[in-house]
């Protein structure tokens, strides 16, 4: 059995790459660079026991290069997870460019991001993440078949936040359904933390619901946007942690469930969209059982963009694509079962399920 263990963060480990590699199960990670177009890249290759790496490619201004290497080892081991218990014949992996991709972006560089996900040949095959655009994928599709989200005009499956969104709406109605005994979230206040690509999505679908709709953003465009269109009541990120609110929906980046979140936090349910919203998987999902908050394991929940690119892989098929985003709601329910009758956290119990289907594919 391959043992992935527990997630630390590298930063705070004295391991060397190949050993921090070896300890979170990872196959493969390649650095990537270019002084013509200014590319700075990795791609982590987490594990291709269920078929090829897929996982995002994210633009982001990180302080370090370490801070890059942690991020890229977390999510593309989430993406291994995500693709196993999703069902889905796929492995994960994931990339990330540094840089800001507000200026630093140029057609050129993700041309060459593309060649260098084409010298992977298909072991890794790259789609949209934070900070890139389906004109994006356009770009790299042009030096490698080896992505997906491409935009529909060109025969694929589009940007995948609006499916990603409905997805974690289904998980949302699933966790109302275990806390209340009843999907109907009309009236209950939520606070959706980030108003991008799938933040913005979900709100258009909650608003529909007669939700009371808080939202923060570092960008205030975004707020105005989720303002204007949607009703949404804007706030100072640090005034939200005191707001009562029953949901709290992390869409913008990882491991904004941590010790201050969770010292402040009042709501009962805690789901969203983003990667690796726990910053420490084992100590923040026990302290969220004891508070008996109920928590939707983020790589189940935000599977929906994954199920839209894997069938791109195979021939899109949007309601194939539907159904199975649907499906998130009952077995985010088996999971809310499970982890009550084993006394074990939410988030361990998706990790059991999806452990079990990786040591079932090693030894078919
Ligand atoms: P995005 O870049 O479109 O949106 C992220 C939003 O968060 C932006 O509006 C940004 O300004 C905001 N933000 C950044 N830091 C913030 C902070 N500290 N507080 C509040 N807002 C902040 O990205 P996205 O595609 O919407 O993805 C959001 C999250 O969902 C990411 O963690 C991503 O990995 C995850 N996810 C996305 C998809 C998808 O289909 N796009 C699929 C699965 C998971």
């Amino acid at each position: 059995m391959i043992k992935i263990n527990d997630v630390q963060d590298i930063r705070s480990s004295n391991n060397s790459i190949i050993s921090e590699m070896s300890r979170l199960g990872h196959e493969q990670v390649v650095f990537c660079q270019d002084q013509l177009t200014g590319l700075n890249a990795i791609i982590a290759v987490h594990s291709t026991t269920l078929g090829p790496a897929l996982g995002g490619t994210r633009m982001w201004n990180y302080s370090s290069e370490l801070d890059a290497l942690n991020d890229v080892l977390r999510l593309s081991r989430g993406m291994t997870f995500k693709a196993a218990i999703s069902g889905l014949n796929l492995g994960g992996g994931k990339a990330v460019i540094i840089g800001d991709a507000k200026k630093d972006k140029t057609d050129c560089l993700m041309r060459r991001f593309g060649e260098f996900v084409e010298t992977l040949n298909g072991h890794y095959v790259t789609a949209e993440d934070v900070g890139m655009t389906p004109h994006d994928m356009k770009m790299i599709r042009q030096k490698t078949c080896h992505v997906s989200g491409i935009p529909k005009s060109m025969g694929g499956s589009g940007d995948p936040s609006p499916v990603t969104a409905y997805g974690v709406f289904m998980g949302l109605k699933a966790c109302a359904t275990y806390k209340w005994g009843s999907d109907d979230l009309s009236g209950k206040k939520i606070w959706v933390e980030g108003v991008g690509n799938v933040g913005m999505n979900l709100v258009r679908l909650l608003s529909k619901e007669g939700m009371i709709i808080y939202a923060t953003d570092i960008s205030e465009d975004r707020l105005s946007e989720a303002a204007s269109n949607y009703g949404v009541i804007t706030l100072d990120k640090y005034a939200a942690y005191d707001m009562d609110v029953d949901i709290y929906a992390p869409c913008a980046l990882g491991a904004s469930v941590n010790d201050y979140s969770l010292s402040r936090l009042s709501c009962s349910i805690i789901a969203g969209a983003a990667n690796n919203q726990l910053a420490d998987e084992q100590r923040h999902g026990q302290i969220i059982l004891e508070k008996g908050i109920v928590y939707a394991p983020d790589f189940l929940i935000n599977s929906g963009g994954l199920v839209s690119v894997c069938s791109e892989l195979n021939g899109y098929d949007s309601n194939e694509v539907i159904s199975k985003t649907e499906r998130i709601y009952d077995t985010t329910l088996d999971i809310f079962r499970k982890s009550e009758l084993e006394g074990i956290t939410s988030h361990q119990a998706a990790k059991q399920i999806a452990q079990a289907r990786l040591d079932r594919a090693l030894y078919e």
